[in-house]
């Protein structure tokens, strides 16, 4: 026989409930400690209000996404972490599985030298793409407009410029990334 777990179990029934859904008992007992997994999953997914707990990610019920919600052992099992409530915590399924069996803490710093390197990579690509921006600010103002001593600032610049259609799309780039231009 087979059995069905969904994958949200807020209100867990009892094991008698299961035995009489299912007349053979092992698969009682399987559907029962699948519930059972299920159930705590859920539960502890409502206390960290879907969030994972490493990178914050909103997670989803539904398994083998990247952001599925997984059941993870604080203390990994293969230090002696005990299949307990206390040492179980919910992230993400790609944080889960990049984490292995590192201490938590170890990941939790190895991942914030990621999230800096992929900044500073997203700030040197921002930078990448201002210049070119401001290449062809330029190139339009010289044909168009004159820019003159007068204008100062790249903000005084940038108020007299006319990008026409570009102006929305560059200024919001500018504060997106906070990029300051002197
Ligand atoms: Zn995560």
């Amino acid at each position: 026989m087979k059995f069905t777990t969904p994958s949200i179990i807020t209100e867990m029934p009892t094991k008698q409930e299961y035995v009489e859904k299912y007349d053979k008992g092992l698969c009682a007992d399987l559907a029962f400690k699948q519930a059972k997994k299920v159930h705590i999953r859920t539960c502890l997914a409502e206390a960290q209000n879907w969030k994972c707990c490493f990178c914050g990610v909103e997670m989803v019920e539904y398994p083998n996404q990247s952001n599925s919600a997984t059941i993870e052992h604080v203390t990994p099992a293969s230090k002696g972490g005990e299949n307990s409530a206390d040492n179980y915590a919910i992230s993400c399924n790609r944080c889960n599985s990049n984490r292995g069996d590192l201490d938590w803490k170890i990941f939790m710093e190895r991942k914030h030298e990621v999230i800096q390197k992929e900044k500073s990579k997203r700030q040197r690509d921002m930078e990448k793409r201002l210049e070119k921006w401001l290449k062809k600010a330029h190139k339009h103002a010289s044909m168009n407009w004159q820019v003159n001593d007068i204008v100062q600032s790249f903000d005084d610049w940038i108020a007299t410029l006319k990008l026409g259609k570009y102006k929305d799309q560059f200024m919001q780039m500018l504060h997106e990334d906070g990029v300051k231009m002197s």
